[in-house]
């Protein structure tokens, strides 16, 4: 673990195995870090949030280091996919595609604000006074991150990004599940220069250091990446001693396929929406919402492209598909697609064949699911698509509508008249037309009802890790 600029490992000696998820087999152990490990962490989290040498950091200085960040994780790509992709199981050719680009990116972003963070003139006046009002944006303090284990160096890269952007410090928490990244990340920062203390890293599990980050009297915000049943514990936890949340989390988002779409760009969509890394996914397209008219052609379409993506391990350059992360996750996702058959719908197997050891999923499409059951409900985090047919554009839309969650959405017509219509109905934090899974540092990202609270990255995002002070000075 990292504290200040000590690397050390857990008080109590207990260490947590790093399992590969395309082998079922141990690698490499991570400290398990509790309670003593988080004080030490905020301690140094704090000192440094209160040292000259951060505190009254130039910001076009802050500017250079998170640019610096963003070019040394660019110069180690390979060795980072290759990380993610063992701890994970993701494939590597993937990671590189996708989540170490997102990693530079919201650090060369995030870069950008720390010369931009500043507040206003107010025009204040009254009984003859005059005043001289104005607002202050200010650092919101230390900062205590928890992250998932689904793209867990991009997940943690936001929320560092954002909040040193803003001139905060931070304790991170990573999964338990996938630490390897976060670590050799924080490696790296202290290479950049970041300044000790600026980034600490406690590994461990959710109960012991989780915990001990969302209970610290000391932590000013938690920045939490995860389940919605964790992020509604949190957000108990703090209303405490009303410590700041921003909460990202779970997701049913529906992928929604007018009768006027392009089919050879919605069906291929379609599928990569749910199967791209073996559907965990926050943000995924789990539900399939399809016009009547075409519901047969897009589910034997979605069907073809999944049988043509290669399942295997991730490091094999060929494979698309990965194992899931581990056994729990591999038997929760099979005992759904037995509930979403049990419940009337017919599970439409649509992998090639599955590796002999590893934990596997094939993907599958559980065709004709009703808007009431547990599969078109709840988050299954797997390779499985839900699908139902609509009659018409009001009934997509209550559809889409009709789930405790909304953090996206995909749309495909033609007709962009009535994908501006159907965006501005549906419920969700993102919406994406005729397009899906488009994320940038520019665009704040979040969700609507129990998808999560606060909008990560882009302006709004920076935002979530300030105060605003208003200032008022009476002229005599
Ligand atoms: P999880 O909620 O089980 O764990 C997330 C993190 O919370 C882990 O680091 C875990 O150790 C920690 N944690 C668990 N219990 C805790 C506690 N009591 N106190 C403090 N920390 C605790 O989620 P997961 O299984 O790792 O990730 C999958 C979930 O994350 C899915 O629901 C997915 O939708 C969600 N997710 C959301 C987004 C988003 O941006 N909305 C992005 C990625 C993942």
């Amino acid at each position: 673990m990292l504290i200040g600029s000590n690397w050390t490992f857990a008080q109590s000696g207990q260490t947590l195995e790093v399992i590969n998820p395309a082998t079922g087999r141990s690698f490499a152990s991570v400290a398990a870090g509790g309670a003593e490990e988080v004080d030490a962490a905020v301690k140094a989290a704090r000192a440094a949030f209160e040292s000259p040498g951060w505190a009254k950091m130039r910001p076009i200085d802050r500017s250079k280091l998170l640019e610096r960040v963003a070019q040394i994780i660019e110069e180690h790509a390979e060795e980072l996919a290759l990380l993610e992709s063992l701890d994970n199981g993701k494939p590597k050719h993937l990671a590189m595609m996708v989540d170490i680009p997102s990693a530079v990116e919201v650090f060369r972003y995030m870069a950008g604000w720390c010369t931009k963070i500043y507040g206003k003139t107010l025009p204040v006046s009254g009984d003859g006074r005059q005043y001289h009002a104005y607002t202050l944006r200010q650092p919101i303090g230390v900062v205590g991150a928890i992250v998932p284990w689904n793209y867990p160096l991009a997940m943690a890269s936001w929320k560092i990004a954002s909040a040193l952007a803003a001139g905060c410090t931070m304790v991170l928490k990573p999964s338990e599940v996938t630490s390897l990244t976060a670590l050799r990340l924080g490696e790296l920062m202290l290479e950049a220069g970041v300044p000790p203390g600026v980034l600490n890293i406690v590994t461990g599990d959710g109960q012991s250091a989780g915990e001990a980050l969302i209970t610290h009297p000391d932590v000013d915000k938690i920045a939490f990446t995860g389940s919605t049943p964790v992020g509604k514990h949190i957000m108990r936890t703090a209303a405490n001693d009303m410590r700041r949340v921003s909460l990202e989390l779970g997701g049913k988002s529906p992928t929604i396929i007018m009768p006027d779409a392009d089919l050879e760009r919605a069906i291929p969509d379609a599928a990569m929406a749910i199967f791209f890394n073996s559907g965990q996914t926050c943000f995924a397209g789990s539900r399939l919402l399809c016009h009547e008219s075409i519901y047969d052609t897009v589910i034997a379409g979605i069907a073809e492209v999944a049988k043509a993506l290669p399942i295997g391990h991730g490091q094999d350059p060929t494979t698309m598909i990965g194992p899931v992360v581990n056994k729990k996750q591999q038997d929760r996702i099979q005992s759904y697609i037995d509930i979403g058959q049990q419940e009337g719908a017919e599970a439409i197997s649509a992998g090639s064949p599955l590796p002999s050891e590893g934990y596997f999923i094939e993907p599958t499409i559980l065709s004709n699911a009703t808007a009431d059951s547990r599969v078109f409900n709840e988050e299954i985090f797997g390779p499985v698509l839900a699908a139902t047919k609509f009659k018409d554009m009001d009934e997509a839309i209550s559809l889409a509508n009709k789930t405790r969650f909304g953090l996206g959405a995909n749309i495909y017509s033609k007709d962009m008249n009535t994908c501006h219509k159907m965006a501005a109905g549906i419920h969700a934090g993102t919406i994406w037309l005729n397009t899906y899974f488009v994320v940038d540092a520019a665009m704040p990202f979040g969700g609507f009802k129990e998808s999560g609270v606060g909008r990560e990255v882009g302006d709004e995002g920076v935002l979530m890790y300030t105060e605003s002070k208003s200032v008022c000075a009476l002229l005599d």
